[in-house]
Order: C-alpha cells, then structure tokens, then sequence
C-alpha cells in the first residue's frame, strides 16, 4: 500500500505508542517482550487494519459483532492468517456463539451464558478460542460489563467453566479502568485477582489491561496485553 497521509499518521502514532510502552517497562523493570500490543480498530476502516498490518501490527480489537464480522470477511485470506482477532466489547449470549466463529481471543467473558454461547460457537466452527474473564473494578456496576471484583469465587467459578469448556482455552483476566478513582489501585486489584485465577489454573497468565489513558499504570501492575485505540487510530465517534 502507498505511504498515503493516513499510513503516515498511523506510523506515527504507534511508533509514540510503542515509545509510552518502552518507556513504561523500562520504569518498572519489565520488558517490552512481556507486553502484547492490541490495536482497537474499531469504528475504523479495513484499510486501516490493512495499513496497521503492514506496519507489523499482528494484534487488533473490536468490540462490535456486526461490524467486525463484516471487516474480518474482507480481509485477504493471508493477511487475516496473520492476524489474530481480539474481541473486547461486551456479549450477549444471542452474539456470542456467532463471535466464536471467527474470534481467535474473546476478553469479555463475564458469564456462564456468555461461556457456553461461545463454546458452542467455536465447536461449530472447529475451532479453539482463547478467552479472559472480565472484571468490574468499577464496584458500582457501571454497565460495562464484567464479574463483581468483590466476589472472587464467581470470578474462580467461571474461570473453571471456561478451561473445562470444549472449544474455550482459558487465558487470564481482563478489565476497563473505572471511570473514577486511581486506575492504578484499580489494576492492582485486578493482579491479585489474576494470581487467584493463576493459582487454579497455571497456564491463566494473561492480563488485559490498559488503554489509550492508562497503559502506563496497567504496565506498572503487570499487565501482559493492553488495548490501546485511540491513541493510535485518532478520536472514535461517540459510543452509545
Ligand atoms: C474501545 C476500547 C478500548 C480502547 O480504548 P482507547 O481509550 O481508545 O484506547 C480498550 N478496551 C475496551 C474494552 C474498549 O471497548
């Protein structure tokens, strides 16, 4: 693809991007290979996913089914090969099996329903979906989604649902800052609940966290993928 102005933005922006993560690491003693970078796309274009993937871009997110279902379908087989498929936005069960069949990682597992739905999805497709459990840090039910942080044995409860699930293979964790309060303390909240998880199920060591705002405080309390959209991609329309 020519190095059109919009490829040129985006370069730019992931090139600042990678430098906040570098940065980050390097504060806390952490390396960059500890940390994958998931570049949220939506709302925007498949040429930008496209730009994104020729810049070494192997990660992206959505959050919408319609609309991710419709950009994965034109991607080049090969490209799409390439790439692995991060869905972040809230499920519900009616979408949820149509998401695992084409879905490589869902990070908004948030319940049984939303479990079972998917698993049948990826079954029926032949295929194996990675998938995190989300937690609401919020501890006021904020609407986004997610299990109550406070009840850590519901947390525990879905997370065995999901590793004895058929076609799910069990991740880790996931959660959105608060919009109010310390995303720090937020996110190390979200670590001890990450090493509950990981004591019962070893191989559970992902913790998504982390966006445009407050990738630097995930990084601080260990997260291993951050979601970051419009920092790279520019301002999003407003979401419902
Ligand atoms: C949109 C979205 C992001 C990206 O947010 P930015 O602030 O644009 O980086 C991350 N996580 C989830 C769950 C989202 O819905």
């Amino acid at each position: 693809m020519a190095a059109d102005a919009r490829a040129l933005e985006l370069s730019d922006n992931l090139q600042a991007v990678r430098e906040r993560i570098s940065s980050a690491c390097t504060a806390v003693g952490r390396t960059n290979e500890e940390i994958t970078l998931i570049v949220v796309t939506k709302f925007f274009p498949v040429g930008d996913v496209l730009r994104l993937h020729a810049m070494g871009v192997r990660d992206i997110g959505e959050s919408r089914d319609q609309e991710a279902a419709a950009k994965i379908a034109e991607l080049d087989p090969v490209v799409r090969a390439d790439l692995q498929v991060h869905f972040i936005g809230q499920l519900q069960s009616n979408k949820a099996s149509h998401v695992g069949g084409y879905a490589d990682c869902v990070h908004s597992v948030d319940r049984a329903k939303i479990a079972r739905a998917l698993d049948r999805g990826g079954v029926g497709a032949s295929r194996t979906i990675d998938a995190l459990v989300q937690v609401d840090l919020s501890g006021d039910d904020d609407a986004r989604g997610g299990v109550a942080a406070a009840d850590p044995e519901e947390l525990l409860q879905l997370a065995d649902l999901i590793a004895s699930a058929q076609a799910l293979r069990l991740r880790g964790v996931m959660a959105v800052a608060p919009r109010v309060g310390d995303p720090a303390a937020a996110f190390a909240r979200l670590r001890d609940l990450a090493a509950e998880v990981r004591a019962r199920h070893p191989d559970a060591s992902w913790i998504s966290a982390g966006m445009s705002g407050d990738l630097e405080q995930a990084v601080a309390n260990g997260a291993t993928h951050l979601r970051v959209g419009s920092a790279i991609l520019g301002s999003r329309p407003p979401q419902r």
